[in-house]
């Protein structure tokens, strides 16, 4: 692959808060030249004038579905989608088929991966063998084969004293635990946040406290006995308060938001549509405000989609029996500059290292940046493109979004991995 000369971008680079056009050169897989006026004999010539460029976005929250559930999604589909919806690298929960708990499962995603040559993906192993939440699985072992982080993602860790020895055990390997913070024994069968909502529709609440105490209990283990801790789909704004408070005390603590909670509210649930049934659920308005409040004072380093692909026939059926979750690749971008940059609550700067050098910093992996030497991971929006999602032409298997109809202005059209173009609808 010969070099690759980007034309007048407009460059948006968090680290460096960088806005600014420049031309960028890139030769094998890394950026080599960055400035306002490039030329290069030889190089193959790209013009993005009138286009945004960013480092690569990374989505550190993704199920994948491969091993097991290839109907939903395939490492293929799901690193089709992502390149799609303008991410260059994504993380794949452990919750496969068999689940992602030894070497073996390990080695299949990233050889798997591998033969796509698209998207980057990052394996994050289990806690627990099985997801079981009784032994540790196999974390040495999954290390050496590639995984970067540990979650049981799906189900909370609810034996604190195995949460402790997870976080030991990855402190001594240098990689974080990502936690789903759910006390499964005050949740019970909640399908819905707790509140008016669910009162009015008389359906079992999910209540509040069931997430953060579990956020609580784990900021003062990591507090006391050190490690990485990095809470995944946060929702309330009192979480986000605790969150706070850890951090004024010293604790590494790192948390994401997700689109959909970004977004919506439980009131959105009232039609029972079983696409927006969710885990955690959507919460009142106070909390979605809490929470974009967050973002701006950088209590929430990431913004990651949770993507959770289903079968049509599983989400077709009565709420309390529908599995959880919404896809999210494909809708991210046009969703958040539509509702958070283009309402003027979040700035696209912001956004941006929210989708990029937030999420590389939390999981300690390379990319997040448009500099010289850097890998030319690189995704191109042009903010002025309007559509419609219209789930029927998703690279993802799965249909099952909480965005359906929706209407935006700014879309991925172009992303780069390692210099090579592995989406492009310019
Ligand atoms: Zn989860």
């Amino acid at each position: 692959m010969g070099p690759l000369l980007l034309k007048r971008a407009r460059v948006l680079d968090p680290a460096s808060q960088l806005d600014g056009v420049r031309d960028i050169l890139i030769e094998q897989g890394r950026i080599q030249r960055l400035a306002p006026e490039l030329d290069a004999t030889g190089a193959r010539v790209v013009d993005l004038e009138g286009l945004v460029l960013t480092p690569g976005l990374i989505d550190m929250h993704v199920h994948l579905r491969e091993p097991g559930q290839e109907a939903k999604e395939t490492i293929a589909s799901g690193c089709a989608a992502a390149a799609a919806g303008g991410f260059t690298a994504v993380a794949a929960m452990a919750n496969t088929d068999p689940v992602n708990d030894c070497r073996a499962v390990t080695e299949l995603i990233v050889n798997e991966a591998q033969r796509q040559r698209s998207v980057r993906v990052y394996p994050v192993g289990a806690v627990s063998e099985g997801l079981r939440g009784e032994r540790l699985a196999a974390i040495d072992e999954m290390v050496a084969a590639g995984v970067v982080a540990i979650s049981d993602d799906g189900r909370p860790v609810m034996n604190g004293s195995l949460m402790r020895r997870a976080l030991e055990q990855a402190s001594r390997h240098g990689i974080p635990v990502l936690v789903h913070e759910q006390d499964e024994t005050i949740v019970g069968e909640g399908v819905v946040h707790e509140g008016e909502v669910s009162a009015r529709l008389h359906i079992p609440g999910w209540p509040a406290a069931g997430e953060d105490a579990m956020i609580g209990r784990d900021l003062m283990l990591v507090e006391d006995i050190g490690g990485r801790l990095h809470i995944q789909h946060l929702t309330t704004a009192r979480g986000a308060a605790l969150v706070r408070w850890a951090r004024a005390r010293g604790v590494r603590v790192t948390c994401e938001a997700t689109p959909h909670h970004l977004t919506l509210t439980d009131e959105a649930v009232a039609g029972l549509n079983t696409d927006l049934k969710m885990n955690p659920p959507l919460r009142p308005e106070r909390d979605r405000r809490g929470l974009v409040e967050a973002l701006i004072d950088r209590t929430i380093d990431a913004i990651a989609t949770d993507h959770a692909p289903h079968h049509p026939n599983e989400k077709a059926v009565e709420f309390c029996c529908a599995p959880f979750g919404t896809i999210g690749l494909e809708t991210a971008v046009p969703v958040l500059i539509e509702r958070l940059v283009r309402s003027g609550s979040v700035s696209l700067l912001r956004l941006v290292e929210l989708l990029s050098l937030g999420p590389a910093r939390a999981l300690g992996v390379a990319g997040g940046r448009v500099a010289i030497g850097a890998p030319a991971d690189l995704t191109v929006l042009d903010l002025e493109r309007e559509g419609t999602i219209d789930a029927e032409r998703f690279r993802s298997l799965s249909r099952n979004t909480a965005f359906p109809g929706w209407r935006a202005v700014g879309w991925p059209v172009m992303s780069l991995v390692g210099g090579r173009v592995v989406y492009d609808a310019r």
